[in-house]
């Protein structure tokens, strides 16, 4: 559902994504590790059309995300009308949760998809109870995000990102900024997600233990490529890499 080929991201001089080669089917569970600065969150912004690209192509469900097709068949930068279509199917829970913070509870799972998908606001309303009784705050939906624990703001962004019904959903180190005793909550609910067969999620996370559980496939970045890959328990166990066996050791 997501490829990525031969892409190259640079910030001026620097070479962020050097060819990089990626890909995640349809119903997949993969979780991105590695360094700081190895080009992790670039891979998700890119996705989430908040970077551009300057080389190689990325496909969502098998079209381009930066490019069209032009009249004669070959690949032109995508339109803003092209964007915003592809960046319909895709959800991404933030590190910072990015609530708006003068927005109920509600309104903030509301508001994208009476703005954007154009539902009435009954049936935004349903489907934001639903969601809320999902991440077990179905009695939090008036308050305000300041009046919320972080692990709950959290799992209002999840809820959120949800709410707009993303063929994939995306993390970006969603449990990094909360206290030690919030971090399980927010564990658990995109645990029970990712039971679900049809939902795609690609999750950038510090957290081994966590990706080890509910990864079908562990993939080690490295200075804007993917140095190694594979099922969590040949990953974590026994890794081929050099420096993916140096990674682990510091961070387990
Ligand atoms: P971390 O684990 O610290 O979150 P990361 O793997 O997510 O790291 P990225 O955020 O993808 O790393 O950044 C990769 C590199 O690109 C870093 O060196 C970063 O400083 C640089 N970078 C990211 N965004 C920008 C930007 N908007 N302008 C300039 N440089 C940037
Ligand atoms: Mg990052």
């Amino acid at each position: 559902i997501i490829k990525f080929d031969n892409v190259v991201k640079r910030f001026g001089e620097l070479t962020v994504l050097d060819k990089l080669n990626f890909e995640v089917n349809r119903g997949e569970k993969v979780s991105i590790i590695g360094p700081s600065g190895s080009g992790k969150s670039t891979v998700l912004r890119i996705l989430m059309t908040l970077e551009s690209i300057n080389g190689g192509v990325v496909t969502v469900a098998g079209e381009p995300l930066w490019h069209e097709r032009g009249p004669d068949g070959s690949l032109v930068p995508a339109s803003e009308a092209h964007l915003r279509k592809m960046r319909a199917q895709l959800g991404m829970v933030f590190q910072q949760f990015n609530l708006f913070p003068h927005m109920t509870v509600l309104r903030n799972i509301t508001e994208a998809p009476t703005k954007v998908l154009g539902l009435s606001k009954k049936d935004a309303k349903d489907r934001a109870e639903e969601l809320l009784e999902l991440v077990g705050l179905a009695d939090q939906a008036q308050k305000y995000p300041h009046q919320l624990s972080g692990g709950q703001q959290q799992r209002v962004g999840i809820a959120r990102a949800l709410a707009m019904r993303p063929n994939v959903l995306l993390f970006d180190e969603p449990t990094s900024a909360l206290d030690p005793e919030l971090v399980g909550e927010v564990l658990n609910v995109i645990g029970k997600l990712a039971e679900e067969h049809d939902l795609t999620i690609l999750l950038v996370t510090h957290e081994m233990r966590f990706a080890r559980e509910i990864s079908d496939r562990v993939c080690f970045f490295d200075q804007g490529r993917i140095r190694e890959e594979g099922a969590p328990e040949d990953l974590f166990t026994d890794p081929n890499e050099e420096r993916t066996r140096e990674f682990l050791k510091a961070v387990l």
